[in-house]
């Protein structure tokens, strides 16, 4: 079987990688994307077959397909690993269908209740058996530390998955006071020996350009690498390593459809996905081109509709575009990176086009993609906004209507497949569980416009207490373990520091230097 490599998006890379070496650089040489040269396909069968498998047998056939560069045996006991007991559910993503064409894929039965744990849950075990391959391959001689700035989710799902992994260690920045009490704490109770939590003093900008400072900086990285052996790594959701274990739940949510008699085997279902660094999307997108049978991707945005005006124009421009915060903050994103993956497959693999938008983008804060790339565009997808208000008022209607909550970001996705949805059945990605954000369902259930204070007596409740309260009102079903008892649990992380890149480096030093 010939090794599948990974190339670029940008055509800077001379010598294809395989995918220990994609996982472990995350970014390409030269600011592109890895790629993989083939991209697999199954038959219809196969994918059906793919029904009567637990959910980590579905996921490691899938990564064989891609030929990675790992055993057989490896890539198995790692699946297991991924998806085993820390889910509430042996499904890992089952279906709740609320009439017979809408269908929600749950993608938060993992440990921190948002759909980061499909992709974060499994990179970290294939970055650390990556990293000691390569070592044993001669090709590595030193250890990582994970650094991440966050604006809530991700920092935790990064957390627990990075947790007590070889070889890695992990520090997670937030702002100071910009996070809900909820991701606070979930972050600040922390478990495991290699962990670290910062409050930085500003913004989640503030955080994200230290941390985007501290890894261009030669300096400290030669020092780090000299008297600590640690390199760098981000691990954020460009690596592809984050991106194939989407493309899993796609295929195997079709198989399971299937299964169920849900669709006829062969018919087409389009996809709706809340979308905010293009990820996820695109993992439906290569789903498909595996061979699932969809048929439109439908993408969701929120006030920030950077991506639905592309969609529908050809035309991505941020130059005059303001940054919103809005109920569903992991979508309040302008810079979709994972977009250039999209496009170098739609340009059918043209690198000096990539590389020619991503300049343009750069120095002009937009890029115009040509008439037959547009097409292209056109015939996978379908985009729409959502408002704010829009929003709520849809959490609202889907409770009152199916009696089943939605949290903001799939309100937003099941409010556009409402919009733009054809004949086809529509699974719909379900990204979050509501109690995640429970300020904006205690809103929408209680018609408190988007923006608007809670009553003084909900506004004093903990995160947690709130979202008993919800719980209920509503008869919603029960409120995951792992935010439940966040109030019972130890605060083990109080260290508030700057934003500079001086303190962050130092901050980085102490914490490396206390794991010995
Ligand atoms: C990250 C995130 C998204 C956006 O996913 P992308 O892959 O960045 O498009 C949507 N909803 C939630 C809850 C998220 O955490």
């Amino acid at each position: 079987m010939a090794e599948n490599l990974y190339i670029d998006t940008r055509g800077n890379v001379t010598e294809p990688v395989p995918f220990t070496q994609a996982v472990i650089n995350g970014l390409a040489q030269g600011g592109g994307l890895y790629v993989p040269q083939n991209v697999p396909s199954l038959t219809l069968e196969q994918i059906c077959d793919l029904a009567k498998l637990p959910y980590a047998e579905r996921a490691a056939a899938i990564y064989k397909l891609f030929d990675v560069d790992m055993p057989a045996e490896l890539v198995d006991s790692l699946m297991a690993s991924t998806y085993g007991e820390q889910w509430d559910t042996a499904d890992i993503a089952p279906i709740s269908s609320l009439d017979e064409n809408t269908h929600i894929l749950e993608l938060w039965h993992g440990p921190t209740s948002a759909f980061k744990d499909m992709a974060l849950q499994c990179l970290p075990r294939f970055f650390s058996a990556s990293a000691q391959l390569l070592r044993e391959r001669g090709q590595l001689d030193h250890e990582f530390m994970i650094l991440v700035a966050t604006s809530g989710d991700t920092g935790k799902a990064a957390l627990e998955g990075f947790k007590d992994v070889d070889g890695v260690s992990i520090g997670v920045m937030y702002p100071d006071g910009g996070v809900s009490d909820i991701q606070y704490k979930q972050m600040a109770t922390q478990r495991g020996s290699n962990v670290q939590v910062w409050a930085v003093r500003g913004n989640f900008d503030d955080c994200q350009t230290g941390a985007k400072n501290t890894f261009n900086d030669e300096a400290f990285a030669q020092k780090l690498a000299a008297e600590q052996g640690v390199a760098l790594s981000s691990a954020n959701s460009i690596n592809w390593g984050r991106l194939l274990p989407q493309v899993v739940y796609y295929i195997s949510a079709y198989a399971q459809m299937v299964a169920d008699g849900k669709v006829e085997a062969g018919a087409k279902i389009d996809v709706c996905v809340p979308t905010g660094n293009f990820g996820n999307i695109l993992a439906a997108w290569y789903a498909k081109q595996i061979g699932t049978p969809i048929d439109m991707l439908l993408c969701a945005s929120n006030t920030n509709r950077v991506l639905t005006d592309f969609i529908n124009t050809g035309t991505y421009d941020i130059s005059d575009r303001p940054f919103v915060l809005t109920p569903s903050p992991s979508m309040d994103i302008l810079v979709s990176s994972n977009l250039e993956r999209q496009l170098f497959e739609l340009t059918g693999r043209n690198p000096q086009a990539i590389a020619g938008w991503m300049n343009d983008l750069r120095e002009q804060k937009k890029f115009q993609v040509d008439k037959e790339t547009f097409a292209k565009v056109r015939e996978a997808f379908r985009a729409d906004s959502v408002g704010d208000q829009e929003c709520l008022d849809t959490v609202k209607e889907v409770f009152d209507q199916y009696g089943y909550l939605l949290d903001p970001h799939t309100a937003v996705a099941y409010r556009a497949a409402q919009n733009l949805r054809g004949e086809n059945p529509v699974l719909i990605a379900s990204t979050a569980h509501w109690a995640k954000f429970g300020n904006n369902v205690y809103r929408a259930l209680h018609n408190i416009a988007a923006g608007d204070d809670l009553p003084a007596e909900v506004a004093a409740l903990s995160g947690c207490q709130l979202n008993e309260l919800i719980q209920k009102e509503t008869n919603a079903s029960a409120v995951p373990a792992g935010l439940a008892e966040l109030d019972d649990l130890d605060i083990r992380f109080t260290q508030v520091i700057d934003g500079n890149t001086a303190a962050i480096e130092e901050s980085v030093v102490a914490f490396v230097e206390s794991l010995k």
